[in-house]
């Protein structure tokens, strides 16, 4: 079987040797992983994740009666943090995503990339994402490459057409450098040509498949302003915060599933 995470890691080494802006990104600090998304639905194909931005400042939410404008119930305090991911010794930064079977079944023609790659072969598309994603990696380590504003919200302006053209002239001159064509031939195949071709499609993901590591809110211990206000829990943590390599396991990828795999001469429970 073809393990698509670890081959699109390996494409990601060779890019980051060959393409001068992205020399940057120590990938030991940067974790490839599969999430599940049909071909057919709407939705990215990868997404970069930035697991150092820093905690918020507290906060709480809070309920108002609406004719008195009083305050009726609050939440406690809480900041919003990102998980701990570490494998081995390396505490992870970036985790980039992609959204098996979609990723692989992605055309340039009619998309909004077909006029970056005039005449260019469809695979480029996903050439594309690649260096897309690794491409928000921010050298100032301060987040997401200008997706993010200090505050944490998105700024519309990060996908502006300067960052596309940034990306297509990063891809052109990639594969000028003639990479070893072994390295990304893989992305010249959709998903059911893997799926014959190296019987059967597999990527690397979290042991809490669907969920990944997120951001989440944590309660901390400050005084409310006013005693008679209800505090409203929050709801409790259902996913881990800290992540190791012991989390992270291999599933198979079909068109309509992703199951766990289980070592080899284990049978697969259905
Ligand atoms: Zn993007």
């Amino acid at each position: 079987m073809i393990n698509y995470t670890e081959r699109i890691a390996l494409l990601m080494q060779d890019v980051v040797a060959r393409t001068p802006r992205l020399a940057f990104i120590d990938l030991s600090e940067v974790l490839v992983f599969g999430r599940f998304g049909r071909s057919d639905a709407e939705g990215a194909f990868a997404t970069c994740h930035c697991l150092t931005l820093p905690e918020t400042e507290p906060g709480y939410f809070f309920w108002k009666d609406r004719d008195t404008g009083e305050l009726t119930r609050r939440s406690p305090w809480f900041v919003t943090k990102s998980p701990l991911v570490k494998i081995g010794t390396k505490r992870i930064k970036y985790l980039i995503s992609f959204v098996l079977p979609r990723f692989c079944d992605q055309a340039l023609p009619r998309s909004r990339k077909a006029d970056l790659y005039p005449g260019g072969e469809g695979w480029l598309a996903k050439l594309d994402t690649v260096i897309h994603e690794m491409y928000h990696i921010d050298p100032a380590e301060s987040g997401i490459r200008a997706v993010q504003r200090a505050d944490g919200s998105r700024s519309p302006r990060s996908h502006g057409p300067r960052f596309y053209e940034d990306v297509a002239e990063m891809v052109h001159a990639y594969l000028a450098t003639k990479p070893d064509p072994r390295l990304y031939d893989f992305l010249q195949h959709d998903f059911s040509e893997l799926s014959v071709r190296y019987d059967g499609v597999v990527a690397t993901t979290f042991r809490n498949f669907p969920s990944f590591p997120q951001r989440y809110m944590e309660t901390v211990d400050l005084a409310a302003s006013d005693p008679r206000v209800r505090i409203e829990p929050l709801k409790p943590a259902t996913q881990p915060v800290i992540y190791t390599e012991d989390d992270l396991h291999i599933r198979q990828f079909t068109d309509s599933s992703a199951r766990r795999l289980t070592r080899k001469g284990q049978h697969c429970a259905a």
